[in-house]
């Protein structure tokens, strides 16, 4: 056991505290807090991740005096848990004893996806050693995280980015056309989502593809997800992103309104950058909307690259159920009918039907009325926001401006992602529970 050489008196006034993050089957890091009082939840769960990169971690979890273990899945929990502690603290002091560091023990979850079961052919290197060896004991500064995601924005920005750094991990899932893996980025410690989408053409289809996505690199907004480079390799096409440990919303049961409300808010903002860049998505279903156990909602996958979606088409033909009634009569394609694309996910997401329409339903959507959602089941303005989306006409269906103004959106415009951070924890621990143990 180690021992602090401080005062606790002295650790109380400078407001410091040392968190021992105990790694499972291994040792444990020290983490040094400068202003423990005023620590949040979110700002363990970071450290947690830099500390178990590898892992998705939704909560954690303190001895009491009698040993047993309490969670702290809240700022509340946090609170209580720091006063119990700083109550042993003084009872140290009291009884002059040296004071222990506040031991903690993550409590990791398997992100949905399966394992990696198609085992990626990838180079031979080995991979760095987990913290597999001797207890490490540390000090993390505490705005450390953001510096390195700073950072590896930068390094892989510059075009560093190749196979050799990247050891593939899970599969998290296959598309139509490609599979994504998580991944670990060797020289950044830090964790990504690799597409991978076998492409057969011509070496100059390739230098255009890589040129249309060059525009990824400005984009700049925390509703759309980061990208950090993509590069050839024979045939195939990798294209790494930043990870989001919640998956997509495809996989969620029907989410609670006031959760849905704050994922819907994220969405149109995401889809209003993109329309100011004069991006479409081209692709908006509930696989490319993911989401993150900091309650953040990143939108992915949108079509920057007109010669990628060519190319995949080409390779793999079909039609979604999420397309535009006009999309699918091959009329012209536009802003209106990404937003009906909208109104059909979170109308599928909150039916739960689990699977896409049969394309009977499709057709019926081309010649008839639009499907509306069962008034009584939901609330109004969420009814009226997604019969809105979902008009037949596209000049009928909200421009960006008036899905920013909806009341379904403005209702839960108010930035509250701890809404949403909780709602992604709890449904990943129960997910966990129904699997076993990892
Ligand atoms: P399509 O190919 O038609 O767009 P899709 O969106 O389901 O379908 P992919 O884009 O290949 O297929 O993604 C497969 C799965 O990988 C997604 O359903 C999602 O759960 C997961 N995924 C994709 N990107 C990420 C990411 N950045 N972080 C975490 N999970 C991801
Ligand atoms: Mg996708």
């Amino acid at each position: 056991m180690l021992w602090l050489p401080l005062g606790p008196f002295h650790a109380m006034e400078n407001q410091m505290l040392v968190i021992r993050i105990k790694i499972p089957n291994s040792g444990a890091v020290d983490w040094t807090v400068h202003s423990g009082p005023q620590l949040l939840f979110r700002d363990v769960l970071d450290v947690i991740g830099q500390v178990l990169p590898e892992a998705t971690t939704t909560a954690f979890e303190y001895e009491d005096e009698d040993g047993d273990r309490i969670t702290v899945r809240s700022d509340e929990e946090m609170k209580a848990m720091l006063s119990y502690y700083y109550s042993t603290v003084m009872e140290q002091q009291v009884n002059g004893q040296l004071i222990e560091p506040l031991l903690i023990f993550p409590r990791a979850c398997k992100p949905p996806g399966e394992r990696n079961i198609h085992g990626l052919k990838v180079n031979t290197r080995a991979g760095p050693s987990q913290h597999s060896g001797p207890a490490v004991s540390d000090s993390l500064p505490s705005n450390s995280l953001k510096k390195s995601s700073a950072e590896l924005k930068k390094i892989l920005a510059n075009g560093q980015m190749n196979e050799q750094d990247i050891r593939y991990r899970d599969t998290l899932g296959h598309g139509n056309g490609g599979t994504v893996y998580k991944a670990y980025h060797v020289p950044s410690g830090k964790i990504l989502a690799v597409k991978v989408i076998l492409l057969d053409i011509t070496l100059e289809l390739q230098k255009q593809i890589m040129s249309e996505l060059e525009i990824l690199y400005k984009c700049d907004s925390s509703y759309i997800i980061g990208f950090y480079g993509a590069f050839f390799v024979e045939n195939r096409i990798s294209i790494c992103t930043e990870f989001m440990d919640g998956g997509s919303l495809d996989v969620y049961r029907k989410i609670p309104e006031h959760v849905l409300g704050r994922i819907a808010v994220a969405v149109v903002k995401g889809l209003t950058y993109l329309w100011s860049l004069k991006i479409l998505h081209r692709d908006v279903k509930p696989s490319n909307m993911l989401v993150n156990t900091r309650g953040q909602v990143k939108l992915c996958d949108f079509g920057v690259s007109t010669q990628l979606v060519n190319s995949i088409a080409k390779t793999y033909v079909g039609t979604n159920a999420y397309m535009a009634p006009e999309r699918i009569s091959g009329e012209q394609y536009g802003i209106h009918s990404d937003v009906w694309s909208l109104g059909i996910s979170f109308m599928e997401i909150q039916k739960n039907q689990g699977s896409l329409m049969p394309l009977q339903l499709l057709q019926c959507i081309v010649d008839e009325d639009s499907p509306v959602l069962p008034v009584g089941e939901f609330s109004e303005p969420f009814v009226h926001f997604i019969t809105q989306c979902m008009r037949k006409q596209p000049k009928e269906r909200p421009a960006p401006e008036e899905l920013m103004g909806h009341p379904f959106i403005v209702q839960f415009n108010d930035g509250n992602a701890a809404v949403v951070s909780m709602w992604v924890c709890r449904a990943l621990e129960e997910r966990r529970s129904q699997q076993g143990p990892p």
